[in-house]
């Protein structure tokens, strides 16, 4: 009984040190980064993990009848990849929302988001932006028989829809401080709580309300842009090399007419001439 006992606390001992050991590795070792424009460089079939939106129609939409995410971003993604890897790689695609796409990033879950992201100072100070790879502006969307056509009418008694994480939330207090902003967590949300009444309006980027207004034509713009939401896919910042790749990529697919197609292909119809 005795020794079992001591052999118990010898081994307690020895897990403690390993845990000390360790503790200590973790403090003084450098903790490298793996560097991503070296995977897509070296490896055979490097795969690129991209963080695109899973409810964001016409950008990143979950198709249940193919069982997958499909959007302009999913292609824009896919086309980089091609472009990066010479057709050697694979893409990986990550859900994200505006909320959880920067902690996924930095924590190293994503390589890249391209997730109808604005450009914005406030984000450059935590992440590395590509060049703007499509130009959006902000708006209202509102049931077809509202009152509301712009963002002047809005008054106290309003209540506007955001999704959290968004410029549109923030854009909202800042330009119309008398609504009462709902923030919800991401765009089906967003919709269907407008559908049931829960706000007068929903605010994000035209681009995306045209997106549901695609599928629900019972709903109409109010109004004209009323902020320039500029995307730009965000890296982060220790990996400038892939950055310098993806910008590169980005130059590849607007020179050789890639990126006109997948524009046409999901904007054609409800962009039209607009760029
Ligand atoms: N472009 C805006 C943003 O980056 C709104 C769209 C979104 O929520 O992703 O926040």
């Amino acid at each position: 009984m005795r020794k079992f006992k001591k052999i118990k606390k010898f081994k307690a001992l020895i897990l403690l040190f390993s845990a000390l050991l360790f503790l200590v590795g973790c403090g003084t070792g450098t903790a490298t980064v793996p560097n991503i424009a070296d995977r897509v460089l070296t490896q055979e079939k490097p795969v690129l993990r991209w963080g695109v939106k899973a409810d964001t129609k016409l950008f990143g939409y979950y198709n249940i009848g193919k069982g997958e995410i499909e959007g302009f971003d999913v292609d824009i993604a896919k086309a980089l990849t091609d472009v990066m890897t010479d057709g050697r790689g694979e893409v990986e695609l990550i859900e994200v929302t505006s909320k959880t796409r920067i902690p996924l990033l930095l924590n190293g879950n994503i390589d890249g988001i391209v997730a109808t992201m604005t450009i914005s100072p406030a984000r450059e100070e935590v992440v590395d932006f590509t060049q703007v790879y499509f130009d959006a502006g902000q708006s209202l969307l509102v049931p077809n028989d509202s009152h509301l056509n712009g963002l002047d009418d809005l008054t106290a008694e309003d209540t506007v829809i955001a999704i959290k994480g968004s410029t549109s939330a923030q854009n909202i207090r800042d330009l119309a401080q008398q609504v009462t902003v709902l923030e919800l967590e991401n765009y089906s949300e967003g919709f269907v709580a407008l559908q049931s009444g829960q706000g007068d309006a929903l605010t994000t980027d035209n681009a995306i309300l045209l997106g549901m207004i695609s599928e629900n034509n019972n709903y109409r713009l109010a109004g004209e842009n009323f902020t320039e939401e500029p995307y730009g896919i965000a890296i982060s910042p220790e990996q400038t090399e892939f950055l310098a790749l993806a910008n590169e990529a980005l130059d590849t697919i607007q020179e050789n007419g890639v990126y006109d197609q997948i524009y046409d292909k999901w904007f054609g119809e409800v962009l039209g001439g607009e760029e």
